[in-house]
This record gives C-alpha cells, structure tokens and sequence, in this order.
C-alpha cells in the first residue's frame, strides 16, 4: 500500500511527538505520520529536566498544567561529597538551593509523559502507527520511502520529508554514514528504579540530624541529588507514587564498577560505599526488571538534515546526562526542525535554515562538550573544585541561555546555542576554566590533597535566577576556582623545595 504524508517522522516519544506536534499546530494542514515501535513506553532516562527543557515543556508545548497535576515539581540540584566511606552522613559536603526553586522544573516519569505528548499530537491531528517498527529507509529528493513492519504485516508509506527521532538508534545518522562517536568521551551509565529509598526529609532525619534538617528551607527529597566521587556520579530522581530512580555514570579511564551477583546488586552495592548513599539506600531494593545499562554513551550527526530529512533529538547525538542536558537538546532540535518544515511545506525556501542547521549542531555539540564536560571526571569529586565547576556552569546558563529563552521563547527555540562570534568568546572561556579546574584536579591527584575539602561544610545558596543576581554566584565561582590556583601555586612551590617528608599517597579515592 502507498500512503502519502507531508512528514513521517520514525519514533513517536518526547522527540518525535514533540516534532509532530509543534509542526501541525505551525500547519494544521499538513499530513503528519508518527510511525512508534513501542506499544507502551516504559520508564526511561531523562527523568530530571532544567530550567531549558521545562521553559520548552511548558512555554512552547504548553504542559504547565499536566506537569503539575501529574509529574512532580523538581526543587534543583544538590551534590554530596564524600571524602571516606565511613564519613558521618552529616559530615558530608551539601551544595545546592537553601530555597524552593524559582524556574518551574519537573523530575518526570517518561513513560507517562512521553504517551502524553504522543497522544496531544494525535488529538492535534496527526497519524499514528504503532506498534509498528521502520525497517527501511529510502531517501529521494521529491519523495521519500518508508517501510515499517507492524503485526507481522509490511507496509509502505511516501512522504516528502522523513524526521528521524529515534533516539539512540539514530536510524538516519548511521545509515547514511554520518554517525560518529564520542570517543574523548569514554562514559557508561547503569541505572534502575528503587523501592524504600529513604526520606531526605522525614521525621526520623530531623531527630538523627537536626541541624542538616535546619539549614535548607526546601525539601531534598523533590531535588536531582548527586552523590559525587572520583571519575564516577549517581543521580536519584524521585518519581511520582513514590519509586525512585538512580544510576551511576563514570569514566571508564578512572573507575571501574566492583563484580557483584548482577548489575542490579552492583549498582546498590556502589550507592552503599557513599556515606549519603548507605543511609539513603539502606534498605532500597531494585524493581525487578528495572535494570539498564548503556556503554559508550556520547555520540552525535556530522549532518543533521538535507533535502527531505532532518533528525531530531538523540538521534542527532548524545553527550552527558550531568546537569540533564538531553531533553534540552530534544527541544532545541524538535522546535528548529518542527519550524523549517511547516515553512517548507507552506511553500518557504528553507535552503538556508538547513545549511544553519547542519553547521551550526556540530559546533553547538562541540562547545557544549568542551566546556561542561571534556575531562571534568578528572575532578568532579573534590567539592572544592566540583563546586566551583557547578557555580560557573549553571550561572553561564542561566545567563547565555535561560535568561533569554524566558524572554522571548518562541525565537530563542528557534537557534542553537554557542552561535556566532559571542558564543565562541563564551565558548573558549568557559572551556578554558574547564581545562583549568582539571589540570587541577589531576595536581590535586598527583599531590595527594585531592578530595582533602570533602568534609564538614554545607554550601547552600539563594537559588539561580534568570536576572543580574546570577552574577553573584558565578562570582563566587570564579573565587573558588581562582583560590584553588592560588593553593595551587603555593603546594607547587613548596614542592619544588627538597622535602625530608615522602609526598602524600598519589592513590585516587574511591569517593
Ligand atoms: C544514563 C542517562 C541519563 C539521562 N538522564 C537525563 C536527564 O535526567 N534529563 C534529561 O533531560 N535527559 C537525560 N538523558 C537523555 C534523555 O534520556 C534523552 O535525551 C531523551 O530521552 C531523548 O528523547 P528522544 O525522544 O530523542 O529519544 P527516545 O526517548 O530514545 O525515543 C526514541 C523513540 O523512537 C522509537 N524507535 C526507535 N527505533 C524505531 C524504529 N525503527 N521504528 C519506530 N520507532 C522507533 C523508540 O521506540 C522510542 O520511543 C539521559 C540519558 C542517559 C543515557
């Protein structure tokens, strides 16, 4: 059989129906096919969204209203460090907001949010065939072939563009040769959803540890909590009802996971060697057949669209799920693409949009590596340096892209970030303190002083806003960090006088 449609767009989850959607209420005329290979979708990452994917959720798709009644509102982002095993719970390093949060951001559970957005773009009128698996592309100037499989039957439908949103399959990316992977960046994951995790915030908490009970206003429990250590982090992400979602992604080049019965008891078995993690999880089970693990995690499209395809989401790339820049990517991509091809089909020359789109994703996944993620497992567990990163970090996104995207939506979702001249001077900076904090990270290593600061104080801040007074905390960052050169300079002129004194164990800790 030969359908036409206008688009076909191959996965029908927060990507593809996010495309779908935007898309036709842009066009109400076009014909829009999702095709879905699930039947269900089940619980997958991507539960914790940011100030960036929530400004898409609730601005651009317009969820404010289901995300409140059915998802739960995310109260930001704290790390523990840790600098024992057998640290005192109350001894560890909190970073993080002492308030509520003041962005409206949700810890989601994909499965119901994703058949969501899937069914709002069936409601807005596009088709759906599911469950039905795309087995073959073809590509063709003026129209396009795919062919799906669904109930053992095969068809065949026609469209003038194909959208590949198809996650980590990135059907379009490998099939035309345009895949490649993330080699500098050799990260794994391995997550699960738990029962009887713990409450951060519960009675028993406030008698065992009052004064970590008092010092922050906000609930820890509604948080993305990160357990920190060296060339390893564990997110928990609450869910709605009560489970609790947690992984531990690392560097294969620093860390490896300890052998156990089978990957779910490796991975509470690791929760358990931090002192945060042991009291949180210490009577937490798996959910049975909730276990997952992907190797080799970053990847990403050297081309992202021609004429007649475009790819959205992670099917165009993938880089590290710290600070939860996923969904941020599915909504820069699912809006870009969503817009050319509703211009397109009302007859617009889109040439040039695709020509930005293919140059300027490359450079956006470049920078966004190079300057949040290139190396930083080298420090991330020591809370001096990791806390200086998280100050620079978020308070460069807060300024370059939520600040913006919270003034004018509709066209901020319309470019990539780190464009042009402005973005590559930020770009270089924020790269070049990333490249400093692990040079320092790696002396901290080689001296033995690494992790020395992971104990005994709390830092807990007013909470990143998207105005002047996020100055303020990258501030404070820049402090921290120019104060760790400067412990620095001295620990290396020190060294270079002849010391009676072996130096410190070079030995990494675990934690
Ligand atoms: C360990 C880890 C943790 C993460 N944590 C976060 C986080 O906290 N926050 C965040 O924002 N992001 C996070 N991410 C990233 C996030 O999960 C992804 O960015 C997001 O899920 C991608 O959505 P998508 O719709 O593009 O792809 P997917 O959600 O992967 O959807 C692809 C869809 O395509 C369908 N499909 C695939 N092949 C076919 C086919 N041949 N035919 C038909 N349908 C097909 C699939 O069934 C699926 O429904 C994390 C990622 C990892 C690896």
């Amino acid at each position: 059989m030969d359908f036409d449609y206008d688009v076909v767009i191959v996965g029908g989850a927060f990507s593809g129906a996010a495309t779908a959607l935007l898309l036709k209420r842009k066009n109400p005329a076009a014909r829009v096919l999702i095709i879905e290979k699930a039947e269900e979708f089940d619980r997958k990452v991507g539960e914790s969204t940011t100030e960036i994917s929530s400004a898409f959720l609730t601005r651009i798709l317009g969820l404010s209203n289901y995300l409140g009644h059915h998802q739960l509102v995310k109260q930001g982002l704290r790390m523990w460090f840790a600098k024992q095993p057998e640290q005192r719970f109350d001894d560890c390093v909190e970073v993080g907001a002492k308030y509520q949060a003041r962005l409206p951001t949700f810890q989601v559970d994909r499965s119901t949010l994703d058949a969501h957005l899937l069914e709002t773009a069936v409601a807005a009128g596009c088709d759906l065939r599911r469950p039905a698996k795309v087995t073959q592309l073809q590509l063709n100037a003026d129209r396009s072939h795919v062919s799906y499989e669904s109930h053992g039957i095969h068809e065949t439908v026609s469209a003038r563009w194909v959208v590949d949103a198809s996650g980590r399959a990135a059907m379009l990316a490998r099939k035309l040769g345009h895949f490649r992977q993330n080699t500098e960046h050799p990260i794994n994951a391995v997550w699960a959803r738990f029962s009887g995790v713990k409450d951060w915030d519960s009675y028993e908490w406030r008698e065992r540890f009052p004064a970590y009970a008092n010092a922050c206003r906000t609930a820890r429990s509604w948080a993305t909590n990160h357990l920190m250590g060296h060339g390893w982090w564990c997110w928990i992400i609450p869910l709605k009802g009560g489970d609790v979602s947690a992984g531990l992604v690392y560097d294969s080049r620093l860390f490896r996971l300890a052998e156990g019965a089978n990957l779910s008891e490796r991975l509470r078995a690791h929760l358990l060697t931090h002192p945060v993690g042991r009291e949180i999880f210490a009577d937490a089970q798996v959910i049975e057949g909730d276990v997952h693990a992907f190797s080799h995690l970053p990847y990403y499209s050297a081309q992202v669209c021609g004429d007649g395809w475009a790819i959205v989401g992670d099917a165009a790339g993938f880089i590290d799920p710290l600070y939860s820049p996923g969904l941020d990517f599915c909504s820069y991509t699912s809006s870009y693409v969503a817009d050319v091809l509703a211009e397109n089909l009302a007859g617009k020359d889109v040439r040039e949009r695709l020509r930005y789109f293919n140059q300027q994703y490359p450079l956006t996944y470049r920078a966004w590596f190079e300057t949040l993620y290139k190396d930083k497992y080298f420090y991330m567990g020591d809370a001096e340096l990791m806390s200086a990163a998280l100050l620079l970090d978020v308070g460069s996104y807060f300024v370059g892209l939520v600040t913006p995207v919270y003034k004018n939506p509709e066209r901020e979702f319309l470019r990539l970030p780190f464009e042009g001249v402005a973005g590559r001077i930020v770009a270089n900076i924020m790269s070049f303190y990333n490249r400093r904090l692990v040079a320092l990270g790696k002396a901290r290593l080689a001296g033995g002083t690494y992790g020395e600061q992971n104990a005994g104080w709390r830092e807990l801040y007013d909470g990143f806003v998207p105005d002047r007074r996020v100055w303020k905390l990258i501030r404070k960052g820049l402090f921290r960090w120019w104060n760790a050169e400067l412990t620095n300079l001295r620990l290396t002129r020190r060294a270079d006088v002849p010391q009676r004194v072996p130096a410190a164990s070079a030995a990494p800790m675990n934690v």
